[in-house]
Formats: structure tokens, sequence, C-alpha cells
């Protein structure tokens, strides 16, 4: 775990001063790092009826897919305004830094289906929370939301109440 943590780097002021941003893109070119993370977050939902997992753009897609794979799970995409073709329904947030707009396909989860909400950074969990939001209107039951890493001094953790929240590692 420490080397899985040592190998996320650290990037100050960007994109903005007073941000360290956590670069994961050294842990998913290392293959044993990436390989171990998946394993270790897919082997917590065996077993748990997931129907479909959700990642959020962008790197959610790289956690996501890959735990798909392993579920046996089709991988549906939360996308950020006007990237999805179909009909979508939309959620606005607040994020570290600045808003944004995520929007789904309307069709892309079904009532009743068991979802996994994947990410890669928990920050103040205004992101998932909109996501939260989003899946419910859709009537998909939310079994977890799964990150790779959450921040622990902006303590999203405290504002996701009713749905289980799982991270890898803490950071
Ligand atoms: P939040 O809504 O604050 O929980 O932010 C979560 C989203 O923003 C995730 O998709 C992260 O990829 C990204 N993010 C927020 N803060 C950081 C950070 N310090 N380093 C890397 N990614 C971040």
């Amino acid at each position: 775990m420490q080397r899985l943590q040592q190998i996320i780097r650290d990037i100050p002021d960007f994109p903005k001063n007073g941000i360290i941003f956590k670069d994961i893109t050294t842990l998913l070119a290392d293959a044993e790092a990436y390989q171990r993370v998946i394993d270790l977050m897919g082997h917590r939902y065996i077993g748990q009826r997931i129907d479909v997992v959700v990642g959020i753009e962008a790197r959610g897609f790289i956690m996501g897919s890959a735990l798909a794979y392993k579920l046996n799970t089709g991988v549906v995409l939360v996308r950020k305004a006007g990237k999805l073709p179909h009909d979508t329904l939309r959620e606005t947030y607040a994020l570290e830094y600045g808003t944004d707009t995520l929007e789904i396909h309307r069709d892309a989860v079904k009532q009743g289906q068991r979802v996994l909400i994947a990410d890669d950074i928990l920050a103040t969990g205004g992101t998932v929370e909109a996501v939260i939001r989003m899946i419910r209107r859709l009537q998909g039951t939310i079994v977890e939301c799964a990150f790779l890493a959450e921040l622990k001094e902006l303590e999203g953790r405290r504002r996701i109440t009713d749905v289980p929240v799982f991270s890898l590692l803490t950071l």
C-alpha cells in the first residue's frame, strides 16, 4: 500500500495556486501498480451482484472500465456537459476548483440496477454527490462509491452520508 501511495505524484499549484494535484498517471503507467489497484478494488465487489459500473470523466473511466471488466459488467460513462450524444440528464456541482456540469444518458442505468460508482480521487465530494443524485433520478441502487484514493483533509467522505464510500488509499 505504501508503494502505491508513493507512486502517486504531487504536483503543487496545478491547475491553480494552492492546489496540490494528485497525479495518478505514474501509477497507471506502472503495470504492477495498476493491476494491483484493480485487483484489490475488484475483489471487494466480487459476489456483490454489481450490474453496472459508472465511471466519472475522465480518470474515473480508467478505474471504472477496468473494474467493470473484472466484475463482468458493463461500464456507463458520466461525462462533462455536451459530450454525450443521446438523451441525457444533467447535474451541476461545485468542485475544489470551479463548478461543472455532468451528464449521463437517461437510458444508461435501468430502474433497480445495482450500481458501483468509480472515480480516481475523492476530494471535496461534490462530484460524486452529483453523480449519486443522477443515479437516484434514474432509480438505480448505489452499492458503493469506490475511489483509488481520498484526500483526507478535504473530508469529502463526511459529505456523502447515505451511500457507502470506499477508498483504497488515503492521501
Ligand atoms: P471533488 O468533487 O472535490 O471530490 O473532486 C473530485 C474530482 O476532481 C475527481 O474526479 C478528481 O479526479 C478531481 N480532483 C479534485 N481534486 C483533485 C486533486 N487535488 N488532485 C487530483 N484530482 C483532483
